[in-house]
């Protein structure tokens, strides 16, 4: 049944809210797997847990509607959802490390069970909305496995996430779900920062030596071929089981351990993802020859600069033309205002359109040579509506305000 004007009126209101929430977050990270008990909940927390101890804020959403297992793997289990006036506060459970869960909200663990699917996509929306985490580095959030309607809510409701974690184990390599996941995120857009193998070998607790169960090295070979970046392997140990068990975070508690080295290991690349954001876009999504659109904002104090000369950073956007989406916003300072500068640094950043409030001749003619699309006259809204309202064709342009 298609949304009524007022039903859609308000989807847009929340969306918004999602958006203006999660801009306070620098990188927002999936953490995703084919399906249930490969130890995703685990990877999520010692990843949370790592990014805290090495000074980053980070805030833990488990958004895992059918096995929410973060209240018991952190000792947080009996504690209630605490709210103050439309916003959920967070749990502060170490320094720099903020938790929620939707564990906290369940009294039974069958519960979540006999929700529909309208409900689970509310109560997913929800906290998305209304979870109040303040400025943070990171926001690791642990989601429904599988490829199915949860999981796709999540990616799409958190729009721009930076990309998804996928965990998987060795005798999860050889069946189709790791691969339909690389693919779900793929059609969705949504970077690959890694895969990660989980339950690979098996440590002994008396000697330490570490034997191979299953064939382990598989997913790094499915990473290969599925041309997306392999993060590393942690192996079967007991201590893990234990540490969950008893509430202790893993990487905190054993941190002397080699499957706690073996995670940090994993950490590099997302420290960096600063800077290997964008190449991953190019290499999951950019297919030789293409010609991506990249759409540039000028902003002064985060709000759209009424004269382009003046801003003090631009909002990029990449968009997927083929589905005239979004797929990544980075914002960037640019170099000094010298007459010529910001046209050339425009196309050094492969920028194909600006868009913007006022802007003088001069610099309309050095971008147009520069091969940069000039749209003037836009007057309001946030960088992200008028690039919507810009790929739906129904930007409105006024005068151009300040033309010197
Ligand atoms: P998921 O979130 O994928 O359902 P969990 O993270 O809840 O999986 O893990 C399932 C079980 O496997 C938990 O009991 C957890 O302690 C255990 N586990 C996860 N990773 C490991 C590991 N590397 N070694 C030993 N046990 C593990």
């Amino acid at each position: 049944m298609p949304f009524n004007e007022e039903q859609q009126k308000q989807m847009q209101s929340e969306q918004e809210q999602i958006r203006k929430r999660v801009k306070q977050i620098k990188h927002r990270i999936l953490v995703l797997s084919g399906k249930g008990g490969v130890g995703k909940s685990t990877v999520a927390v010692n990843l949370a847990v790592s990014l805290a101890l090495s000074g980053r804020k980070v805030g833990l959403l488990d958004i895992d509607i059918h096995g929410p297992s973060i209240p018991k793997i952190l000792n947080l289990e009996g504690k209630t959802i605490q709210a103050a006036g439309d916003v959920i506060l967070p749990v502060e459970t170490a320094e720099n490390l903020k938790v929620m869960s939707i564990g906290f909200l369940l009294r039974g663990s069958d519960d979540a069970v006999i929700w529909r699917g309208p409900m689970k996509y509310k109560m997913i929306k929800q906290f998305l909305k209304d979870v109040q985490w303040g400025e943070l580095d990171f926001l690791i959030v642990d989601s429904p496995p599988g490829t199915g309607d949860e999981p796709l809510s999540v990616v799409q409701l958190l729009e721009n996430a930076d990309g998804a974690v996928i965990v998987t184990t060795p005798q999860e390599v050889a069946l189709s779900d790791v691969r339909k996941c690389i693919t779900f995120c793929g059609q969705l857009k949504l970077p690959v920062i890694g895969v990660l193998e989980n339950m690979s070998g098996f440590v002994c607790p008396k000697c330490g030596e570490k034997t191979d169960i299953f064939k382990s090295g598989g997913g790094e070979k499915m990473a290969r071929e599925m041309n997306v970046p392999f993060l590393g392997e942690i192996p079967i140990d007991p201590q893990i089981v234990r540490a969950c068990d008893s509430g202790k975070p893993f990487v905190y508690h054993y941190n002397q351990s080699q499957t706690a080295k073996a995670f940090e290991k994993i950490l590099n690349p997302i420290l960096e993802l600063d800077s290997s954001i964008q190449e991953l876009i190019e290499t999951q999504f950019l297919q030789t020859g293409d010609k991506k659109m990249r759409i540039a904002i000028p902003l002064a104090q985060g709000k759209l600069s009424l004269h382009f000369g003046h801003c003090d950073q631009f909002a990029i956007f990449d968009i997927d033309d083929s589905i005239s989406k979004v797929i990544n916003r980075k914002d960037a300072a640019p170099p000094g205002h010298e007459p010529g500068v910001l046209p050339r640094w425009l196309h050094e950043n492969n920028v194909s359109v600006i868009i913007a409030s006022g802007m003088g001749q001069r610099a309309q003619q050095l971008l147009t040579q520069n091969g940069i699309k000039v749209v003037i006259g836009a007057s309001s809204g946030s960088p992200e509506e008028l690039v919507s309202a810009f790929l739906e064709n129904a930007l409105e342009t006024g005068d151009n305000i300040c033309d010197h």
